[in-house]
């Protein structure tokens, strides 16, 4: 290998190489650092954005039993998690705040969707107004929040929690919770607000829908009429993307698809009735089936307890401090001292006098009914791309590493899900969209928006030539007329491993 360094007719060629090509790349970095964020039009500067859709209860394996072929493009045009471990307990209010906040429930503190705060000395439902107490949601921070103190603005659709006044602040714009209002409207109001005029449109959103989880309590998940429900969610996904296309989001904005939790088909006969147990004069029932909360009444709690422990083999019973630690359900106030598990497809009730559902989740995390969907696209994806399993926890810390904010403390880990995404953090540079059977339908000039680390290293890449410049002229300067010296260094060598690749 020849030395550069010390051959003066070399070393003139490189100075003059060094002073021409350093500063080029220097543009050329800064012009990629301009259009990093980018991704749209030609020469628009543009914040990464990011979009959140819940479709309620819709289980994993909805998308294999009929032709859904909305969610089969989002497939083909992103990445797939086919399992997805959600958080315990699998209802709709807590697992919507472990989304946005990466936090298990016992962490979160909205431990289910009914619940008593010792320490407040309030009740929550979700069926009443208790829910708009900000106290409740105050143990975790929503990304929308991070992402407006970090200067984003932020959209809601109705995700739960997103119209409270969490830590003294609502979403930048949102929607109060009105049932009535149709998937198609909310979405059209997003749409209104990520392309708002530059100093108002947000950029992150989310949007929540209530089917198929409506559906699923009340025709049972294997009922061939929930066939038509999991359709008309495909049509509602196909609107979706329909309209992004027309507002020019679709190429520049990364969608993620998810649920809450799945769901389970119940059983008349599969009923466990607490009063053939317990005397309902010994305790408060806090939350409902599959995982019952029991608050005993003062002086109660073994005699509650050692009546329920072998009263049913479908029924596990847990004092609070024997919960598994692997449920991540024990350290908070608001877990009641007793929790009733059920067995996947019974049901506990007092007596037989309630409704009775046909469909329900809630149980244990690891039971495959209980998992959500997960579909991801838009230029921070892949494409074509299928993971085995992620915990729906990660979803927190690799949602902030697409909006470029640093994420508060939570049970999520970026590492485990960050093969989903076009370029990681520890990957290499100017590798434009990898790892991809079909990336040839990328973003908008190859240019990966966010995730490039091409500027950095095109950056480095014209200071040490500019150094390397400098050196030699001063060497050039100060050690004139000296014999060529052995030089070892292969990094000042590397210019000349060019004419190697010509090989
Ligand atoms: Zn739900």
């Amino acid at each position: 290998m020849r030395s550069c360094l010390l051959s003066g007719a070399s070393c003139h060629l490189f100075c003059l190489w060094a002073l021409l090509v350093g500063p080029v790349w220097l543009q050329n970095a800064s012009h990629h650092r301009r259009k990093d964020h980018g991704g749209g039009d030609e020469g628009v500067v543009d914040k990464p954005k990011l979009l959140l859709l819940s479709f309620d209860g819709f289980r994993w394996d909805y998308v294999n039993r009929v032709p859904t072929p909305n969610f089969l493009a989002l497939k083909r045009e992103g990445v797939k998690v086919e399992v997805v471990e959600n958080a315990y307990i699998t209802k709709t209010f807590p697992d919507h705040y472990s989304l946005v906040t990466g936090l298990n429930a016992e962490s979160h503190g909205i431990v289910a969707n009914e619940m008593f705060d010792p320490a407040l000395n309030r009740s929550f439902s979700m069926e009443t107004d208790s829910i708009y107490d900000p106290l409740w949601w105050e143990q975790g921070v929503p990304l929308w929040l991070t992402n407006q103190k970090a200067g984003g603005r932020s959209g809601a659709a109705m995700w739960p929690g997103s119209d409270v006044k969490i830590h003294g602040e609502y979403p930048t714009r949102y929607l109060e919770y009105n049932a009535s209002m149709p998937f198609e409207d909310r979405v059209r109001k997003l749409i209104e607000w990520f392309t708002a005029p530059e100093e108002q449109a947000v950029d992150f959103g989310v949007l929540y829908w209530e089917e198929p989880d409506e559906s699923g309590h009340n025709l049972g998940p294997e009922s061939s009429l929930m066939d038509v429900v999991i359709v008309d969610i495909d049509e509602k996904l196909g609107f979706l993307r329909n309209e992004l296309k027309k507002a020019r989001l679709y190429e520049r904005l990364n969608l993620i698809v998810t649920s809450d939790h799945g769901m389970t088909q119940l059983f008349p006969d599969k009923i466990i009735e607490l009063d053939q147990y317990v005397s309902r004069d010994w305790y408060t029932w806090v939350d409902k089936s599959p995982v019952v909360a029991l608050l005993p009444k003062e002086g109660r709690l073994e005699e509650v307890y050692s009546s329920l422990l072998e009263a049913n083999p479908h029924l596990n019973v847990y004092k609070k401090e024997d919960i598994p630690e692997y449920f991540h359900y024990r350290h908070n106030d608001r877990i009641m001292p007793i929790l009733l598990e059920a067995e996947e497809g019974w049901t506990i009730v007092q007596n037989r006098s309630g409704t009775f559902m046909l469909g329900n989740h809630g149980y244990n995390n690891s039971l495959p009914n209980m998992h959500p969907v997960f579909l991801a696209r838009g230029p921070a994806f892949r494409q074509n791309y299928v993971k085995h399993s992620m915990r729906s926890v990660d979803l927190y810390p690799l949602m902030c590493h697409i909006l470029a904010l640093r994420p508060l403390p939570n049970n999520g880990s970026l590492a485990n899900v960050q093969d989903l995404l076009v370029v990681g953090p520890s990957q290499a540079p100017f590798a434009g969209p990898t790892g991809s059977p079909s990336s040839s339908s990328g973003p908008p000039g190859g240019v990966t928006p966010g995730y490039s680390y091409a500027p950095t290293v095109g950056s480095l890449l014209g200071v040490v030539m500019v150094l390397g410049f400098l050196m030699v002229f001063v060497k050039q300067v100060t050690l004139k007329q000296l014999p060529t010296l052995p030089m070892q260094s292969r990094e000042m060598s590397q210019p000349l491993l060019q004419e190697d690749l010509h090989l």
